[in-house]
């Protein structure tokens, strides 16, 4: 058993992104142990970067598979695990003759991260001891890599993860727009106020621009006060409602002294075949455009591509923009 758990885990950990590690994660376990299905459930993280989420790798005919499930309301063992990762405990459910369910917390620094449930387990309390011994590893590890993948004033997704997410997200058939968000005037804010409230505008902005997203939408922090997001909205007219209700909602925030903040949004098509770097710069356009035009607004490329706002003679680029 041992070097089946040591190539086990080395194969589990062979991972530099958290999709990946908790695919591997569930299906390395389920193989292990030959349990009839393995479940990561995971608790919504602190900054509010991410929303709960599951992963359930299951038995087949003749192998496994592995899926990523919402958390919902007829899963019956997810009140189970949201208990476990609630309390970070772990116990045993004795189901029938010989067969049992583990469950098993995943904490880190007495944080609790969220849960593993093995289903079908023959040898229920040795095994125990084995899914604690993945836990464990799993926690420490996700911990090093979302700190490499993440921002650290906002939690939000930093740059260098953005091609692989905008890759994972086209290979699922979305997302097909791309946002780019950037605080307006925030020189004055930084200037009038200091540093440390500007960071704290940025904090608050973040928050507000995540919760109005959905949870299939993806959020970066790109540098400074910008931010750019991937959206699965299908159609222009709810890419632009989407973003309009983020625009009004920073605008419409009472932030502690400062009182109002504005952003401006650029947005744009994703084609299959696009380079990030090429719809990145169409997105800037409509955001060049849209500070141009007052700030606090959203402009698309294409429809601004279609009203020949971009034509030589065009305001773009004419007005001072500080
Ligand atoms: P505009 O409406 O045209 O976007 O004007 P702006 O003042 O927001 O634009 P500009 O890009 O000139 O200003 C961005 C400022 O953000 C410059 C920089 O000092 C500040 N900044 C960049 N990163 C950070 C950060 O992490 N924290 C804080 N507090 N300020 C930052
Ligand atoms: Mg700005
Ligand atoms: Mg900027």
């Amino acid at each position: 058993m041992s070097h089946r758990f040591l190539d086990s885990v080395a194969r589990f950990t062979d991972h530099r992104d958290l999709d990946a590690l908790d695919q591997s994660l569930t299906l390395s376990l389920a193989e292990l142990t030959a349990a009839r299905a393995v479940t990561l459930y995971k608790r919504a993280d602190d900054a509010g970067a991410q929303g709960e989420s599951m992963v359930r790798c299951f038995a087949l005919e003749g192998g496994y598979g592995v899926e990523a499930a919402q958390p919902g309301g007829d899963q019956p063992w997810l009140q189970s695990m949201r208990r476990c990762a609630e309390q970070r405990q772990g116990w045993i459910e004795r189901i029938e003759a010989g067969h049992c369910h583990v469950l098993v917390p995943i904490q880190r620094d007495g944080q609790a991260l969220g849960a593993l449930l093995l289903e079908n387990a023959r040898f229920a309390d040795a095994l125990r001891v084995l899914v604690e011994g993945f836990a464990r590893i799993y926690a420490n590890y996700t911990v090093l890599l979302h700190e490499s993948e993440r921002d650290k004033l906002t939690g939000l997704y930093n740059r260098r993860t953005f091609e692989r997410q905008l890759q994972r997200l086209l290979a699922g058939g979305g997302p097909v727009w791309l946002a780019i968000l950037d605080i307006d005037h925030f020189k004055r804010i930084n200037d009038s106020y200091g540093h440390l409230y500007g960071d704290e505008v940025i904090l608050l902005v973040a928050r507000h621009m995540r919760s109005g997203l959905g949870a299939g939408d993806v959020l970066f922090r790109f540098g400074g006060e910008e931010f750019v997001a991937l959206l699965g909205a299908p159609a222009a007219e709810d890419a632009r409602a989407l973003l309009d209700r983020l625009r009004a909602r920073v605008a419409q925030h009472d932030f502690p002294q400062i009182g109002q903040v504005t952003v401006s949004i650029g947005f744009a098509r994703i084609g299959m075949h696009d380079y990030p770097a090429s719809v990145l710069d169409r997105a800037d356009k409509a955001l060049y455009y849209a500070k141009n035009q007052g700030r606090n607004r959203v402009e698309q490329y294409e429809a601004l591509l279609a009203a020949g706002a971009f034509a030589t003679g065009a305001p773009t680029g004419s007005v001072d923009l500080f």
